[in-house]
């Protein structure tokens, strides 16, 4: 199968409040430009460097949504064109966001990474660290962050009933923050979860930005 018909079978999969992230780490621009025709403009990319050469040799209207670990140090380099960055774990990375954009004169779109998975290697906060930050954070200091949602991975196995209770304890917790703590907020609306081999599954419990990456571009070599 070729990149562009992955794209259109995976796009007529979606509901309408579900879009697609096209994930081409480690894939080349020549790769990205033809998923980029098929008419995909959202691309996910986890490392800073990687990203920059891309934003600088590709058309200027992609989407560039960051999903991986993101240092604070690093922060200042994509903080000028990032469309959405779907991993926020810690309160310095959202202070450290929000210095950046006023410096670049925007606001910045963010989910907060919630480790969902029963696996010590992924990133996130905890659902009751997430009620807490969200409990004592003094919004006017964070004029140039907006939370848009939440993300969360789920554990990688092959036990679908796993996976998808992890997606929705996920999903009702995001019911949950959304009516405790931003009831009048429209911006907090997405759910970033579901990747090439559980997406299904995640459109299933509400995910409203599913991730993929191998069953568009193929497996990544590292
Ligand atoms: C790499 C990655 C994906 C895509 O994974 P696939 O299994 O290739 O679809 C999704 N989300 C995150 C956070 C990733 O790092």
């Amino acid at each position: 199968m070729s990149i562009s018909l992955n794209i259109k079978e995976i796009q007529s999969q979606l509901p309408l409040q579900t879009q697609l992230v096209a994930v081409s780490k480690f894939h080349t621009e020549k790769d990205i430009l033809e998923a980029y025709s098929t008419g995909q403009r959202i691309f996910g990319e986890s490392k800073v460097q990687e990203l920059l050469k891309k934003q600088e040799n590709l058309p200027k209207d992609i989407q560039w949504h960051f999903i991986g670990h993101l240092q604070t140090n690093k922060v200042k380099y994509i903080a000028p064109f990032i469309s959405l960055i779907h991993s926020v774990d810690s309160l310095d990375l959202l202070e450290e966001i929000n210095k950046q954009a006023q410096k670049a004169n925007r606001i910045i779109p963010v989910l907060m990474q919630i480790h969902i998975a029963k696996e010590d290697t992924k990133f996130g906060f905890s659902y009751e660290e997430c009620e807490n930050l969200l409990s004592e954070i003094q919004w006017e200091k964070y004029a140039y962050v907006k939370i848009h949602g939440l993300m969360g991975m789920a554990t990688n196995t092959d036990n679908k009933l796993q996976i998808r209770s992890e997606y929705q304890q996920l999903a009702a917790f995001y019911k949950k923050v959304k009516k405790d703590f931003l009831p009048e907020d429209t911006n907090f609306k997405e759910l970033s979860m579901g990747m090439s081999d559980d997406y299904q599954i995640a459109i299933e419990e509400g995910s409203t930005f599913v991730r993929i990456g191998s069953s568009i571009f193929g497996a990544r070599t590292y």
